[in-house]
C-alpha cells in the first residue's frame, strides 16, 4: 500500500497517510489546523525506487548470485 506524505501551507505540518490509489485525497484536512490546503508529495517509495531501477539493482543483485 502506497504512503502519501502531505505538508499542510496554513502550519507547515507533516503528515503521512496510507491510502489506496485514487481515492479519498478530496476529504483530507489537516490533522493540526484542520485546514484542506494541503500539498501532497510522494514519500518513500518514488523516491527511492523510480531513479536508478536499472543500474543500481543489476549490480546489487547480479554480482552476489551466480557465485
Ligand atoms: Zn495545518
Amino acid at each position: 500500500m502506497p504512503i502519501y506524505e502531505y505538508q499542510c501551507r496554513e502550519c507547515d505540518h507533516r503528515f503521512e497517510i496510507l491510502q489506496r490509489m485514487g481515492k479519498g485525497s478530496q476529504k483530507l484536512a489537516c490533522p493540526n489546523c484542520d485546514r484542506k490546503t494541503l500539498d501532497k508529495q510522494f514519500s518513500i517509495f518514488s523516491g527511492s525506487v523510480a531513479g536508478n531501477v536499472g543500474s543500481a539493482n543489476a549490480d546489487a543483485c547480479g554480482s552476489g548470485r551466480f557465485t
